[in-house]
């Protein structure tokens, strides 16, 4: 069931960040790039998911310095606030009065059988309930805007079938009330995997650093990383199984010029590893420069960053009261004078 959002008439489509630091290459590639590029044709809301960032261990001050980190970084990505609506999640009232209302129809075994649930608190000493409601809120952030389309990355397609289910419990147990999101299928980004171990993703969790690129990386740091990524003892620049480290300079290379890979095999051919890291190097430089100046301008300037997230907010709440009061009705609640 597809409900066209009443307004605007695009599609809507959420997305959710943790403010968990830093990202890298792989993020930028593989998700934000992608999220920029949806906002002329989708409805975007974009939320700092704040609320969630506690369900595990936390340091009170990294977590307000990680809010601004996170806006700051995907501001500086192209997430753009005229277009967009960019907001901290605990300053929208809704996410968490749905995430109760949908808990109550949530049967608990479901939860308790989420891999990310099971996987986070393998981690840890002593688990919170709030780990274990985590999909339940991640649905409600999702229903509350009537999102027709989440972009998700293969960890979180459990917690979407989850929203998926909820939406389809109320709308069958009250009556038509919410759209059934679908995950966002679009272009999908490159896979990005580390420049020491070619054969694991890249990641903030790489025991190894230098293979991962931070968007933040100085030019210098990110020429070194590139320079000294691991690759196999030919010389030939091609794209194959048996050259991991070579076909992941080639799929960067691609991803930030837009050359397809054949093409840029023929124009690397016979010309060896080196001049093909330096010029992976200055692509990829060229490509995150200006992103991490304008996050420099960005980090400085918080009064910036809260009109933002004031404005997100305020557009946000607006749908949320709406969706709120919609459910509160139809689940028997006594309307609230004003
Ligand atoms: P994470 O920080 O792992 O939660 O990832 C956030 C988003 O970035 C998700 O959509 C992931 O699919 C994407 N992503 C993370 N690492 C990579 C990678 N190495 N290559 C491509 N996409 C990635």
């Amino acid at each position: 069931m597809t409900v066209a959002n009443e307004k605007t008439s695009k599609p809507v489509v959420l997305t959710c960040a943790q403010p968990t630091g830093k990202l890298h290459l792989g993020n930028y590639l593989g998700a934000v790039v992608n999220w920029g590029r949806m906002q002329g044709d989708y409805e975007c809301f974009f939320g700092v998911v704040d609320q969630h960032a506690i369900t595990i261990p936390y340091t009170p001050a990294d977590l307000r310095r990680n809010i601004y980190t996170c806006l700051a970084q995907y501001v500086a990505c192209g997430l753009d606030p005229a277009r967009s609506h960019l907001f901290a999640q605990s300053h929208v009232i809704g996410h968490t009065e749905l995430a109760w209302v949908l808990g109550c129809i949530c049967p608990l075994g479901q939860l308790e059988r989420m891999t990310q649930f099971k996987d986070k608190s393998r981690k840890q000493e002593s688990v919170c309930a709030g780990l274990l409601y985590y999909p339940v809120l991640m649905a409600a952030d999702i229903l509350l805007y009537n999102a027709n389309v989440v972009p998700v990355g293969e960890d979180q397609k459990q917690h979407l079938e989850l929203a998926r289910d909820l939406a389809e419990k109320f709308n069958r147990t009250y009556s038509p009330t919410f759209n059934v999101p679908d995950p966002f299928i679009g272009k999908t980004g490159a896979r990005i995997m580390s420049l020491q171990n070619p054969e694991s993703k890249m990641s903030k969790s790489d025991p190894n650093q230098n293979g991962t690129i931070y968007l933040m990386d100085t030019p210098e740091v990110i020429r070194k990383k590139i320079t000294t990524a691991i690759t196999d003892s030919g010389s030939e620049i091609r794209s194959s199984d048996d050259k991991p480290g070579i076909a992941n300079l080639l799929t960067i290379l691609s991803a930030v010029t837009g050359t397809p890979v054949p093409s840029l095999e023929q124009e690397y051919s016979g010309q060896g590893y080196g001049a093909f890291k330096n010029a992976v190097a200055d692509a990829v430089i060229a490509t995150l420069d200006p992103v991490r100046l304008r996050y420099e301008e960005l980090i400085k300037d918080t009064a910036y960053l809260d009109q933002i997230f004031k404005a997100g907010a305020d557009a946000a709440q607006k749908i949320a009261y709406r969706t709120l009061s919609k459910v509160y009705r139809k689940i028997g609640f006594v309307e609230r004078l004003r």
